[in-house]
């Protein structure tokens, strides 16, 4: 019998044609952030709404702390729900609000007091609980919305891309925000969203979805820094793809032709169809230096943001190549210079399948 927090065993469901989500199996350990990442339609509403009893699967089973809860309603799954516009009651007060939930479940009246004074100072908004909704800006309904989600402490809680409606600076403030919950309540926590970023920022583990299914899944770092397949190593950050050729003994063959160095890898160099490098990890070299890896290119233009300055240049053969530099000074290379871009084997990383 499984014992972790939850376990999705094989499971899938299909709208008529559309898989939504393909056979899939998941384990989460008990405390655990974990990000379903992906762009729109990958599957991931489908996974939560199935976590959360509110859609069914066609086959497979959810387990909930080793016990099957595959079919049993939302309201016997010890989780809480928190959607993008997950809305609060307009005409309840914030304290009512926060309080349903403990109403429901028959919590009394100075219980309920203590737990949503508590959760107001969690989300940190301790003297609106007069207020109506309506009150309020949108950042402090959503952390209200969490606080309504989490005063029962459910073990589990579900977030289905509750930052989607806010603005980059609360986003920031939110994802601090929501981290701070996890530590203090100790939840499973399951969120669900398409920012690679905000995935990056906040998870234990990413599960990246592509189609229905699981891409991969893994440590942010892990994705970062050893994408599998073309499709992981664009999703999660800016990143130098090329096609992987191979000379008659089989070595790999970088861009210009010279046997490519490279890290050592889960994926045979046989079965590599490409490789990435992380456009911070290329750099332009002076005359007198060297690198692993080296190809020749013609800046098309420079872009100093501020912290970063990014050389755009192509291959002879046209393909794009992006270097990045912390800015430490003016730019070394203009439009229209040769340079020689180099980068270490050890970032150098193999990727199996196809282009999507
Ligand atoms: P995501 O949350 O990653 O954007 P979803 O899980 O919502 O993706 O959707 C996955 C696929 O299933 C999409 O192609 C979507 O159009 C389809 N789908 C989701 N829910 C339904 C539904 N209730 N009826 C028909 N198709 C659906
Ligand atoms: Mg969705």
């Amino acid at each position: 019998m499984p014992t972790e927090k939850l376990v999705i065993d094989r499971v899938r469901k299909s709208y008529g044609e559309v898989q939504a989500l393909r056979e899939t199996s998941l384990k989460v350990a008990a405390g655990e952030f974990l990000t379903l990442l992906g762009p729109s339609g990958s599957g991931k509403t489908t996974l939560l709404t199935i976590l959360a009893g509110l859609v069914a699967p066609d086959a497979g089973d959810i387990w909930f702390d080793g016990v099957r809860q595959t079919y049993a309603p939302v309201h016997k799954r010890d989780i809480g729900l928190v959607f993008q516009n997950y809305a609060l009651f307009p005409h309840l007060s914030v304290f009512e609000n926060i309080a349903f939930p403990l109403r429901m479940r028959r919590v009394g009246e100075k219980e309920i007091a203590a737990r949503v004074g508590r959760m107001l100072e969690i989300v940190r908004l301790p003297d609106v609980g007069e207020r109506l909704p309506r009150e309020l800006s949108g950042g402090q309904r959503q952390r209200i919305a969490l606080a309504r989600c989490a005063v029962y402490q459910p073990s589990v809680i579900l977030m289905d891309e509750p930052l989607g409606a806010l603005d980059k600076k609360l986003r920031d403030q939110m994802q601090v925000e929501i981290k701070r919950l996890h530590a203090e309540l100790g939840a499973t926590i399951l969120y669900v969203t398409h920012d690679q970023e905000e995935a990056m920022a906040m998870s234990d583990r990413i599960c990246l979805m592509r189609d229905g299914a699981i891409e991969q899944l893994g440590p942010p770092a892990e994705l970062y820094f050893a994408p599998r397949t073309v499709f992981a190593a664009d999703f999660l950050g800016g990143a130098n793809v090329f096609p992987l050729t191979r000379r008659a003994d089989g070595a790999p063959l970088g861009p210009a032709g010279e046997v490519l160095r490279h890290a050592v890898s889960d994926i045979p160099v046989e079965a590599a169809r490409h490789f990435m490098v992380r456009p911070e990890h290329v750099r332009p070299l002076d005359a007198s230096d060297t690198a692993d890896n080296v190809v020749e290119a013609v800046v098309e233009h420079v872009v100093m943001t501020g912290a970063v300055t990014r050389y755009h240049a192509r291959l002879a053969d046209g393909r794009p190549v992006v270097a990045l530099r912390l800015t430490e000074g003016p730019p070394t290379a203009r439009g229209g210079d040769a340079v020689r871009l180099g980068w270490p084997a050890e970032r150098t990383v193999l990727l199996d399948g196809s282009p999507p």
